[in-house]
């Protein structure tokens, strides 16, 4: 069924501007409120999905017939009134031309705030062994951070000048923004201290949904399946359905790490699953 709401908050959204190509590098020109928001693709990639923990073959095939799933690797760079603010790093690939495309030096960056601690979002914050943002203050939920220091991640952060940690609260509860406009809320399962951020704006938001979606294809219509990249499947199920409820009851645009450009869009719900419906330029 088709919901009223959704349509009448979809008109007051903001759309995607623009997209820019690079090289190596898709670049999705948006803004949420006064807020000027891009989304860099470092990659994108068909192949097949990654092991499924809890879905048997038949369930597969439903979402997947082909055996061949999309992915991308994104990441965020906002434009605060506290300065540039990086979400994810990516692979290391596409941020530094991200920002060149985007005319930003990476010594003007002020903030990167991880979602999680895969390398697939954090090794972008080292170039040649040094650092990438040398003025960056390094934000990580404090969780995450304690387990990868816990499980010898330090070479996740070697390359930190700094690195502030933070405690996200529960989506719905009110947090507190760590940058001006951009505001985290735990959503653990996926790693332990695995988190997603609100950027708002003048009323207008969007929830960046970091790894909550890993395969579009099939955790849309079916949140409760994991991946073997959960670190805990059955937290990351429940924090991706959660999430997925209070973006579809407020009408909240959310992106995400893996999904594909423009890979900004609103989610409706259709008893237990979602549908993505992606935000047209
Ligand atoms: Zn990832």
């Amino acid at each position: 069924m088709k919901n009223p709401v959704f349509f009448g908050i979809a008109l007051s959204l903001m759309a995607v501007t623009g997209i820019v190509h690079g090289q190596n590098t898709k670049t999705v020109m948006h803004s949420v409120g006064l807020l000027e928001v891009y989304l860099i693709t470092e990659g994108e990639r068909q192949g097949s999905p990654p092991r499924f923990v809890n879905a048997n073959p038949r369930l597969i095939e439903t979402y997947i017939p082909n055996g061949t799933v999309n992915s991308a690797t994104n990441m965020f760079v906002v434009k605060t009134a506290d300065g540039i603010v990086i979400i994810d790093t990516g692979y290391g690939a596409g941020i530094l031309e991200g920002l060149q495309t985007l005319q930003i030096d990476p010594e003007n960056v002020a903030a990167v705030i991880l979602t999680h601690t895969h390398i697939d979002h954090v090794r972008g914050l080292l170039k040649n062994g040094v650092a990438a943002f040398p003025n960056a203050v390094i934000y990580l939920s404090a969780r995450e951070a304690d387990f990868w220091k816990r499980t010898g991640g330090e070479r996740y952060t070697t390359a930190y000048k700094t690195v502030r940690t933070f405690d996200p609260v529960e989506i719905g509860l009110p947090g507190t923004a760590i940058i001006n406009g951009i505001t985290p809320f735990a959503s653990y399962g996926h790693t332990p201290g695995h988190t997603v951020y609100m950027i708002e704006s003048h009323n207008e938001k969007l929830l960046v949904i970091g790894d909550l979606v890993n395969v579009a294809e099939i955790q849309f219509p079916r949140p409760d399946i994991a991946t073997i990249y959960d670190t805990d499947g059955n937290a990351a199920a429940s924090s991706r359905r959660r999430v997925f409820e209070f973006a579809a009851q407020n009408g909240i645009a959310v992106s995400g790490m893996h999904l594909i450009s423009p890979a900004i869009g609103l989610l409706t719900q259709n008893g237990a699953g979602f549908s993505f419906t992606e935000l047209k330029q």
